[in-house]
């Protein structure tokens, strides 16, 4: 089977004239300069070198500011060194993520001669007054017009967005999720909101004009939101905030940041499926899924398997690969 496999190029906020509430970019890409040509070069390599040799689809992913930000000449530059991996079919496409507001029908044609094939824009919520109070810079219809603009323009669409913002509840982040949905967008990721060092939030948290969700409201929204994008079959690339050092150590000041931030939604995706399941009268269980959700049905650190063990004598996890996604069976087994 074809394996997706993305070389992550992070750019800095250099580019970007704007301050989220949230962002301290120099805290979160871990970097303060744009890299150079001979870092990205060997970064590709690299990457390269790690991946599989057959079965792969492979692309440069430049993440991010803002990359439509950056004067036309620096992104030629960046995209120009995925050019001899494209030519040579080492690589299949360029990807990159940018801002609503500096997406234009020019920008969107030079892209496309250099082989980008998907565009991921921060949209982080679709209700004005959120985009406003994390001073976002731009509006709903902003991100609706770009994402119009993409699609016609033949890109695959990518909404990124993200709970938990200033003003956010569990209602809007739902509406988000719809209108990423009706704008057409192919595949999302989802970003809990956190506090960083150095960051307007940061300011907003002290003085108590904003408060974080929990560790668990953020894995409950994003398993709802999950289930409502999964239903339209966009494609979820990532759930939580990517590991880092400053957000392992001491730039992260409050909010829902967990590592192992997906494996929990998925645990409570398979939660709330064993909360709708008829269950069996016996003393000892099996549940049958398919192997690639054997350890989220049993759950980080096995918290849904312990909860199952309140009520049964014995609760056995075993697979079968005829199952698909979260379909699984309940049997009863003798003692
Ligand atoms: S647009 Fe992106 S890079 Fe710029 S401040 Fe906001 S989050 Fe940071």
């Amino acid at each position: 089977m074809l394996r997706h496999y993305n070389i992550p190029v992070f750019l800095p906020e250099l580019a970007c004239p704007f301050r989220c509430v949230f962002c301290n970019q120099s805290s979160i890409t871990g970097r303060q300069q744009l890299p150079d040509d001979q870092a990205v070069i060997a970064s590709i390599e690299e990457h390269l070198r790690s991946f599989p040799s057959s079965d792969r689809h492979v692309e440069i992913a430049f993440f991010g500011g803002n990359f439509t930000g950056l004067p036309e000449k620096t992104q030629a530059q960046y995209l120009e060194l995925a050019q001899p991996y494209l030519k040579a079919k080492q690589i299949q496409g360029i990807r990159l993520s940018t801002r609503p507001d500096y997406v234009s029908r020019e920008n969107l044609v030079f892209l496309a001669s250099y082989g980008v094939r998907t565009i991921e824009l921060g949209a982080q919520s679709t209700d004005d007054a959120v985009l406003q109070l994390s001073g976002r810079g731009h509006t709903a219809n902003t991100t609706r017009k770009a994402s119009n603009m993409i699609i016609e323009a033949g890109f695959e669409l990518g909404l990124q967005m993200m709970i938990g913002l200033p003003g956010d509840s569990l209602a809007k982040a739902m509406q988000t999720a719809r209108d990423i949905i009706d704008w057409g967008a192919t595949e999302t990721r989802i970003y809990p909101c956190v506090v960083i060092r150095e960051t307007e939030l940061e300011n907003m948290f002290k003085k108590g004009s904003f408060q974080p969700l929990s560790l668990d409201e953020a894995i409950h929204q994003t398993a709802v939101i999950y289930q409502l994008l999964e239903q339209a079959r966009v494609k979820v690339l990532r759930m939580g905030l990517h590991a880092s050092e400053e957000l392992n150590g001491a730039g992260l000041l409050a909010g829902p940041y967990h590592p192992n931030f997906a494996e929990m939604v998925f645990t409570r995706l398979w939660k709330l499926q064993f909360e709708s399941a008829d269950w069996p009268e016996s003393k000892h269980i099996q549940i049958v899924t398919a192997p690639g959700q054997h350890n989220f049905a049993i759950g980080f650190q096995a918290t849904n398997k312990k909860r199952l063990e309140q009520r049964y004598q014995k609760v056995e996890f075993v697979t079968n690969p005829d199952l698909q996604n979260r379909a699984f069976t309940i049997q009863s087994l003798p003692r």
